[in-house]
């Protein structure tokens, strides 16, 4: 048989004839030609079974190749369809940009632009200009600057601020957020050296106060995120830290997180402590993320006072953090958004998802059911069920967002198989698992998701039958 397998030459121009393999690049070719005959190889040597002389045929051989050209020229990165019901999905690429956002991002990635250049000075500006007014306009503060991520403006912020020196945080507050981003660890490379104060449950305003040293550079404060502490709990509030702060002239900042412009108690969802809040409260120095609850590319924003951004700008480390124009282009449209909240809450999908209420999403579930239940299988068992959707991104930890779900049976199959049939599907579809039953959130469904799952649901059912 291994006579029989045909040599690379000879399986290209095989492959040359076809128009499929026209637009190829002969080194993807070669490649799959390579790794087909590989394939073939081994499995001769290794005496196995599904290797017949069939298999070495030329059609074969030629279809093989077919495939292993798509494959290596399908984009890894794809786009595909949430059905969890966790909205900011760290796994799933969190925020989903506005339409008028999308459209700014490809305006300015096609051409040229004033990115670092000052037009009416006809020389060289500032990459930052675009959203610090925006950012000090819709926060109040008085500087800003925006990084890579949140996890590099915390990494800046302190480097700037507290290297070789003392910063003092609460032990209830030195989270680990996933991803690796925890606060001990971020603290220690930056070169800032950790003082934990209070307990796991309970700090005070004497706790800092009497930690405050000749080498304290800073006090700080880090959003809890994905956990709550409750019970016997006391914490200090951001305007207490200031104050202490100020009378002890020690800068104060906050890690908020998530980061939210508008107040979610007011969409009747749990209160987060906003952007401008944090700002009001006297705090120096302000970080969050551009892609949690802001909705907006990935990024990293630094409000604050005016010495301490300035000196924060002036770090080299800044340069090494810094944002490209795509995401700067992005955050300045999502920003301008933001200057009507009605607008904000509508075009964001993040934050229309998150304050979408519950007719909403039973009308999104029923038209989801209507569209499976005409596919007509009557091994589908199709029925609606209260759960709830997560805010996710590590925000709003212990809110539950009210949904109305798919569950999903298909008799014969169990509960594991139809997940994994969705997962490859393509584009994927991604539910959860309860009760041996496949479930489906509309909340995070976009509307042409719809004809995908159906399609996705009628192959497998066409698929298992056979
Ligand atoms: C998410 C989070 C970070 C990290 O932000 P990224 O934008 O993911 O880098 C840092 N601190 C807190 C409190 C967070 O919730």
């Amino acid at each position: 048989m291994l006579r029989m397998l045909p040599g690379v030459d000879h399986v290209l121009e095989l492959c040359e004839t076809r128009p499929f393999f026209q637009d190829i690049p002969k080194t993807v070719l070669l490649s799959s030609i390579r790794k087909i005959l590989e394939t073939l190889r081994t499995g001769i040597l290794r005496t196995e079974r599904d290797i017949t002389e069939e298999s070495l045929s030329d059609a074969h051989i030629t279809e093989a190749v077919t495939a292993a050209v798509i494959k290596a020229t399908t984009p890894n990165l794809k786009p595909l369809v949430n059905a969890t019901g966790v909205v900011v999905h760290t796994n799933f690429g969190r925020s989903l940009l506005p339409q008028a956002v999308i459209d700014n991002i490809s305006v300015i990635a096609g051409g040229y632009s004033n990115l670092e250049y000052n037009l009416e000075a006809g020389k060289r500006g500032s990459r930052y200009t675009s959203v610090e007014d925006l950012l000090c306009e819709i926060s109040g503060a008085q500087a800003a600057m925006v990084v890579n991520n949140n996890a590099g403006a915390v990494l800046l912020c302190l480097e700037t601020i507290a290297k070789g020196k003392e910063v003092i945080v609460s032990r209830g507050e030195l989270v680990e957020i996933g991803g690796s981003f925890r606060v001990p660890d971020v603290m220690a490379k930056s070169g800032g050296i950790l003082r934990e104060v209070g307990t796991t449950n309970r700090t005070h305003l004497r706790d800092y106060e009497n930690a405050i040293k000749e080498n304290t550079a800073l006090l700080l404060k880090v959003h809890r995120s994905n956990y709550s502490v409750i019970g016997f709990t006391a914490e200090v509030s951001l305007k207490e830290m200031a104050e202490l702060g100020a009378r002890h002239r020690v800068p104060v900042m906050e890690d908020l997180g998530s980061g939210t412009f508008i107040d979610f108690s007011k969409y009747g969802l749990v209160k987060e402590p906003t952007v401008q809040e944090s700002v009001a409260s006297g705090a120096d120095i302000v970080t969050f993320s551009g892609d949690k609850l802001l909705g907006g590319p990935q990024g990293g924003i630094i409000v604050g006072k005016n010495p301490i951004v300035d000196q924060i700008k002036k770090n080299p480390l800044a340069r090494a953090l810094r944002i490209d124009k795509l995401t700067l282009a992005a955050l300045e449209s999502t920003l301008r958004l933001y200057r009507d909240e009605e607008k904000a809450v509508a075009m964001i999908p993040t934050l229309r998802m998150l304050t979408m209420n519950i007719d909403d999403i039973e009308i999104r579930a029923s038209n989801l059911m209507d569209e499976l239940t005409n596919i007509g299988a009557t091994r589908m068992e199709i029925s609606l069920i209260r759960l709830s959707s997560r805010a996710g991104g590590g925000a709003l930890p212990m809110m539950e967002l009210p949904s109305n779900c798919l569950r999903i049976r298909i008799k014969a199959m169990s509960a594991n198989t139809l997940e994994r049939n969705m997962r490859a599907n393509d584009p994927p579809i991604i539910g959860r698992i309860e009760d041996d039953a496949f479930i489906m959130d509309p909340r995070t469904l976009k509307d042409d998701d719809l004809p995908i799952i159906r399609t996705a649901f009628e192959n497998l059912l066409k698929k298992d039958k056979l």
